[in-house]
This record gives C-alpha cells, sequence and structure tokens, in this order.
C-alpha cells in the first residue's frame, strides 16, 4: 500500500509533485481531509481555510503545468494565529482581536505563499504568544497527540500538535521565550528557532519586540531548513532584520559532527529535572559523541538569573506593546460612553487573566521610580546572560541541553500556579535574552510514551551549525519515524 500523502516529510511532497506522482489538490484535500479527521479530538486549528487552500493548490499545479517550480509550490502549511494574514481572521488566541481581519501579510508568510506555499489554516496558541500550554488562549485548549489528556506546550501549540498529528507538513510558530522550542519537544517533533534579526517579524503581532522571532515547526530538520531559507533575509518593513547573505542552509547538511566541538552546560543538569529527560538528553550526547563530535563540558554561571530577568523585559515590553488595544483602533470595543470606561471595559472584557497579569507586572516594571531598579537591571544581567554565551562559544561550536525539565504535563495540572509554569521556560529563555538561535530535534520518550526532546543551541547566525548537528542526531536515530495516532482516539 502506498503512504497516505498526509504521511510525507515536505521534502518527500515536493519531490513526488515536482516527479508529476500526484497534484497539490491531491495532497492538500489528503491534509484537509486529515485535519477533519484529527481535529476535533487535538484542536490544533482555530480557523481552518479549506477553500481558500484548494484554490491555492490548484493555482499552483497550473503553474506547475507550465513548467513553474518553486521551493515551496503546492505545499500546505499551517500558520500560527499570531501571524498577520490578510483577508483572514487572525486572533492571537485572544477575545480583543476575535474578529480582527489583517488588512496585510506577516513578510515570513508572504515569502512562503511567493515560494508556492498553500496555507491550510491558522493554528492555536495562548493568548498573545504567553503562555507555555495553549491553556490561555481563549477559544480552547489544544491537545497533545501522543495524550489527549497532556498539553502540547505552548505557546505555538497549535503548530506543534498539527505537525505532530501530520495535519500539516510543517507550521510556522513564534519564540518568545521557547514557543517554537517547547511545542516541538512535548510534542515530538523538530522546532527551529532563529537568532533574533534572520527573519523579519513584520505582521507579527509583537509580545515582548526585543525577544520574539519566527520560527518553523517540521517533520525533520531537512524540512525545517529548507523553510528558513524561504523566510530568511532583510525585509525594508522590519529595522531588525539584518541586511546580511543567507547561507545555504541545506548545503551543509549531510556535513556530520565529525570534530564538532559540542559544550554541556552543567547550569541546564539541574536538581528538578525529569530523570528520563536528562537520562535521554545525556544518551543524545552519548550518540553526537560516537558520530565524532568532541564533548565539553562548560559552564554559563548566569543562568539561575534567566527566569527572573526574562519576566521583567518580557513584561515590560509586552505592557507597552499591548497598550494599543484602546478599543478604539482596532479589535474589540466596548462601546462605552466615555473614552476612560471605554478602555477599561474594552480592555477588561478583550483580555485574558494572564495577559492581564503580565500587563501589571510590565507596568509596575517600567513605572517612574521603579524603572532603574527592574527594568535597567534586568537589561544589565540579560548583557551577563549574553557574555556567557559569548565566551562559551570561543570554544564551542554549539551547545546541547534539555529543551525543558520535563515532557508534557496534564492539562490543568499547572494552571493554577503560574510560576510553576514559567519554570518550563528556564532553558530556553536564555537564547531569547542572547538574541541566538536553537533547535529542538526528539531524543526519545518517557514511561508515559511522551516525547523528550534534545536541545541544540548555536550562536548568533549560527542556524548552519545547530541544523548540520541536529540533522546528524536525526539520520542517525529513529524518532522522527515514530508518529502519535490521535486517530484512535475515542472523542
Ligand atoms: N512561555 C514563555 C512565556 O510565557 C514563552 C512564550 C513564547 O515564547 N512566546 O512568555
Amino acid at each position: 500500500m502506498t503512504k497516505p500523502l498526509y504521511t510525507l516529510t515536505l521534502h518527500d511532497a515536493i519531490t513526488g509533485m515536482r516527479a508529476g506522482d500526484f497534484t497539490s489538490v491531491e495532497l492538500t484535500q489528503a491534509l484537509l481531509d486529515r485535519i477533519a479527521a484529527v481535529d476535533r479530538a487535538v484542536n490544533a486549528y482555530l480557523t481552518v481555510t479549506p477553500e481558500r487552500a484548494l484554490e491555492q493548490a490548484a493555482q499552483a499545479d497550473a503553474a506547475r503545468r507550465q513548467g513553474a517550480d518553486a521551493p515551496l509550490l503546492g505545499i500546505p502549511m499551517a500558520i500560527k494565529d499570531v501571524l498577520s494574514t490578510e483577508g483572514v481572521r487572525t486572533t492571537c488566541g485572544s477575545r480583543i482581536l476575535e474578529n480582527y481581519m489583517p488588512p496585510f501579510t506577516a513578510t515570513a508568510v508572504q515569502r512562503l505563499q511567493r515560494a508556492g506555499m498553500v496555507m491550510l489554516g491558522k493554528t492555536n496558541t495562548d493568548e498573545f504568544a504567553m503562555g507555555s500550554s495553549t491553556e490561555n488562549s481563549a477559544y480552547f485548549t489544544t491537545r497533545n497527540p501522543w495524550d489527549l489528556s497532556r498539553v502540547p506546550g505552548g505557546s505555538s501549540g497549535g503548530s506543534g500538535a498539527a505537525v505532530a498529528a501530520q495535519a500539516t507538513l510543517a507550521a510556522l510558530g513564534t519564540d518568545t521565550g521557547g514557543s517554537v522550542r517547547l511545542p516541538a519537544s512535548y510534542c515530538g517533533v523538530v522546532g527551529l528557532k532563529p537568532s533574533y534579526g534572520r527573519v523579519s517579524r513584520y505582521g507579527l503581532i509583537a509580545y515582548g519586540s526585543s525577544l520574539d522571532q519566527i520560527g518553523v515547526l517540521a517533520k525533520t530538520v531537512q524540512d525545517a531548513a529548507l523553510v528558513l531559507q524561504v523566510m530568511a533575509g532583510h525585509d525594508g518593513n522590519d529595522s531588525t532584520s539584518l541586511d546580511l547573505p543567507v547561507p545555504d542552509y541545506r548545503a551543509g547538511l549531510d556535513r556530520g559532527v565529525q570534530g564538532l566541538r559540542v559544550g554541556i552546560p552543567q547550569e541546564y543538569f539541574i536538581e528538578g529535572i525529569q530523570p528520563e529527560v536528562e537520562a535521554a538528553v545525556k544518551t543524545a550526547v552519548a550518540h553526537l559523541e560516537n558520530l565524532g563530535a568532541q564533548i565539553v563540558p562548560i559552564t554559563l554561571p548566569n543562568t539561575e538569573k534567566a527566569l527572573p530577568v526574562y519576566y521583567l523585559v518580557a513584561t515590560a515590553e509586552a505592557s507597552a506593546n499591548l497598550s494599543r488595544y484602546d478599543g478604539v483602533r482596532f479589535g474589540y470595543s466596548a462601546g462605552a460612553d466615555s473614552i476612560l470606561e471605554n478602555y477599561r471595559e474594552s480592555r477588561g472584557r478583550g483580555f485574558g487573566a494572564e495577559v492581564k497579569r503580565r500587563i501589571m507586572l510590565g507596568t509596575y516594571a517600567l513605572s517612574a521610580g521603579y524603572y532603574d531598579a527592574y527594568y535597567l537591571k534586568a537589561q544589565q544581567v540579560r548583557t551577563l546572560i549574553k557574555q556567557d554565551f559569548e565566551t562559551a562559544f570561543e570554544t564551542v561550536d554549539v551547545i546541547a541541553s534539555p529543551v525543558a525539565p520535563t515532557t508534557a504535563f496534564r492539562i490543568g495540572e499547572k494552571s493554577g500556579d503560574p510560576l510553576s509554569m514559567y519554570l518550563m521556560d528556564v532553558f530556553t529563555i536564555t537564547l531569547n535574552l542572547a538574541g541566538i538561535c536553537g533547535i529542538s530535534v526528539p531524543c526519545g520518550s518517557d514511561n508515559q510514551g511522551m516525547p523528550i526532546g534534545l536541545q541544540l543551541i548555536g550562536p548568533h547566525l549560527g542556524e548552519e551549525a545547530i541544523l548540520r548537528a541536529a540533522h546528524a542526531y536525526e539520520q542517525t536515530t529513529n524518532w522522527h519515524t515514530q508518529w502519535a495516532t490521535p486517530e484512535t482516539a475515542n472523542v
């Protein structure tokens, strides 16, 4: 029996369409059918756009018949609902943007579309990307395809679950403190967070502007590299996107890890980490060593300060970014009589509890008299964290660590305890604070069958090194060949 089309990797799907084995309409229909079959159980999508997808697929097929080709021609993908898509509702997982129709498309998405991508729909997210589980979505919680009673991670949990449920070939996510890597780890797929400035943030609805970066969730490292290739590069609409040449990310994938220096930070193997996670990551490191990598113990001494620094910087920036939702310009408006009452009512009803908590924390940290003590101090410590990495990368090429201290937890388990939720970010936020890149690649599962992710960290613009190491690991292990079966769930 031939494999159903939805099970293909992005790379194999492109190859198949180029060879004329199937059309984009057939592939897209297979994915729409898959969404219909599993998403009632998984809840990965906030919006599915079947007509639009089939129309784009037909256009891709027509173009191909006329001899056209492009890196993603006819490839169905899903987009996290914090990325603006012209004419397609973009909610950020929030009531305040429930009916928001962006008048333009985010640059990253536009580049995928220009390369031929077919958009299947928009995926669920914690409200304004604030969270680690999608439980903060104002609409519903996405379920982990490996165990529907567990979270998929967040905030790009819809994208992670959609890839893991094979309800898309790949998906875009965003990563402010781990939101691509954590769902990738919890769902057993690949998650790539590029360096700050590598991908344009134009049209990404901002959370923490100095931390946000658009990333990829995919079935394989090669697929993630392919999508990054299309998105990366300078954009005149985002002054923080770097005007530097983009390397060919796939060219070096097969170079292996012979001689690659892999740093192991002692601060990332701490007490409290789930023993199976620690064991799986250590086994993965030993595997890299067997493949020829050189393992180097390192230290990142300021790691323990990262959590408070992150939750000051991120909330401060969020409080400023979210001030634009005033019930006047766009989004939900309570329609109250006085302007002040309208602000109060619109924001009071439009935002959920976690978003309000962060706005309050951030506003406090930025307020007169506290700025120096909190925000400024946090920025200074952030510099130390960045310097830790710079020092480490003088002696190593990549750094290996767990993605998160535990595997996916149960829905509801942490929702009453924000601090224990924030702790899930302890190994991922440091990269965003330093502006560097990282990838999560499946490296095992715990005794409940829940996936475990290996994080490979690279220096600023060091995507080639982490892709190469992750690819070498993936291709010599078989975690990427194992799939969840949400279709068998009784819902
Ligand atoms: N969990 C982190 C937070 O809540 C990171 C979220 C993200 O990367 N968008 O801020």
